[in-house]
């Protein structure tokens, strides 16, 4: 597509204006780096013509592959009436549309929906509605929230001050607001030094005594339900979730569920609490809404929280909260038709295969010597390096370990991104069985190369 001094010139405009997100520019600069220039199904073309296959779907997003007709046709007929109108003080055809979709999809209960742009900005939501839902109630002192530790909840300052990401979040401490940290169920690497039969669920303990003492102070509990993914894909114990839920009722906390990135058949199914029948008062849902194609993200909310909010102008009540792009009639066309694609294509009945697959395959990974765990809910899965299998030593992170199997990942065509020592494996939902076993293959014998096993 592109003559090779074309290339070179989008080369050097890279490292001469982008900034890139999550990346440490200085070794950015000094590399050759891919660029983008197409895709189709589960592959991406770079600038030279070599394909590569998306074994992350872009960053989680991408459900049904790229390029996908029905999604393509569906934002071209949007645009041929309008691109953008607001949804302050305005209602738009497509909001409306997608509205009604996604409460007919979501847990039964949670009716109400709130657009806004991306994963972070649908916490930021979750939160002030949380927050202020019980101030509407009379309770104005429960101005903290329960997280845990591991967990991810986007970029922007509220979601950062219910991270529990070190790496990411310690940096911006000092402008946080306070919230309480429960440990994380990661079974792997257990706080309380427990394995499978001996568990009783300590950690589930903690947070009931974290909540015994501070509910009256917690608006809510917020989780990124069965797989803490940015914390590096750890996979909960059965239970665990349900377990929250009936303690978020005990105590009477509200309980968040973030689905941005288990949400939209990820796991199995279409949202990762169906699994243990837990309806959440709140869930955000982002990443795969709209196949990755368009900015956009809802939190959804019961008629409790909405009704809480209703009053005459003059008591300000209102949820003063929105965005300039708030309920995009482009995206939310391109929503419309990616869900669209669930019911025609059967993506979640299709998916049986192709999870079956990847366990057996990760039960093969496991056996290398420097696989520490490997771990997966349907099509998200993570293999956790270790220096020392026996132990369970982890590999420095200065070592980059899960770059290296990644860049080995490259040359053979395969593109994934690591988090710390866990190697991601999230292809698009639509992968074909042939496709998976070649990117697991691609992985085993990357891991095998870089950690000289
Ligand atoms: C990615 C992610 C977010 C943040 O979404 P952005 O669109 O990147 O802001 C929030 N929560 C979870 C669970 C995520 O995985």
């Amino acid at each position: 597509m592109s003559y090779p001094d074309e290339i070179k010139h989008l080369q050097e405009s890279d490292r001469e204006y982008i900034w890139h997100p999550f990346t440490q520019m200085k070794g950015w600069l000094e590399e050759d780096q891919i660029i983008i220039a197409e895709g189709r199904d589960c592959f991406l073309k770079d600038v030279y013509g070599k394909w590569y296959l998306d074994g992350v779907s872009s960053l989680w997003v991408n459900i049904h592959g790229h390029r996908k007709k029905e999604i393509d046709d569906s934002i071209r007929d949007q645009l041929g009436k309008i691109a953008h109108s607001t949804l302050l003080g305005l209602g738009n055809v497509p909001s409306i549309r997608l509205a009604e979709k996604l409460s007919g999809i979501a847990p039964k209960a949670l009716c109400k929906v709130f657009y806004s742009d991306n994963g972070s900005t649908a916490v930021e939501v979750a939160l002030k509605m949380a927050y202020q839902y019980w101030v509407h109630k009379g309770e104005s002192g429960r101005n903290s929230f329960l997280s845990l530790k591991y967990g991810y909840h986007g970029d922007t300052l509220g979601a950062v001050s219910v991270g529990g990401i070190d790496i990411f979040h310690a940096a911006f401490g000092p402008l946080l607001f306070k919230t309480y940290k429960a440990p994380a169920p990661y079974c792997y690497r257990c706080e309380f030094g427990k394995t499978g039969g001996s568990c009783g669920q300590e950690c589930l303990h903690e947070l009931e005594n974290i909540m015994g003492k501070h509910a009256a102070g917690i608006a809510a509990v917020i989780i990124e339900p069965l797989v803490q993914a940015a914390g590096g894909m750890i996979v909960w114990p059965e239970g665990y979730l349900k377990g929250v839920r009936a303690l978020c009722d005990r105590y009477n906390v509200l309980l968040i569920a973030d689905e941005v990135a288990t949400g939209f058949g990820r796991t199995g199914k279409m949202f990762a609490c169906e699994h243990e029948a837990v309806v959440p008062d709140i869930m955000c849902i982002s990443k795969g809404l709209t196949n990755g194609y368009l900015p956009l993200a809802v939190t959804l909310a019961t008629k409790e929280i909405f009704n809480a909010f209703l009053g005459e102008f003059s008591e300000l009540k209102t949820f003063f909260h929105g965005h300039s792009y708030t309920g995009n009639p482009l995206a939310c066309a391109a929503a419309l038709a990616s869900i669209g694609i669930f019911e025609k294509e059967h993506t979640l009945q299709n998916m049986t295969d192709t999870i079956a697959l990847l366990e057996s395959e990760l039960a093969d990974v496991s056996e290398l010597p420097h696989v520490g765990d490997v771990r997966n809910k349907g099509l998200m899965a993570g293999i956790e390096l270790v220096r020392d299998k026996s132990s369970g030593e982890p590999y420095a992170w200065e070592e980059k370990v899960g770059w290296r199997v990644a860049y080995k990942a490259r040359e053979e065509g395969v593109l994934i991104r690591p988090l710390g020592n866990v190697i991601v494996i999230m292809p698009p939902l639509s992968i074909s069985v042939e496709l998976l076993k070649r990117l697991m293959g691609v992985i085993k014998k990357s891991i095998a190369a870089a950690t000289n096993s």
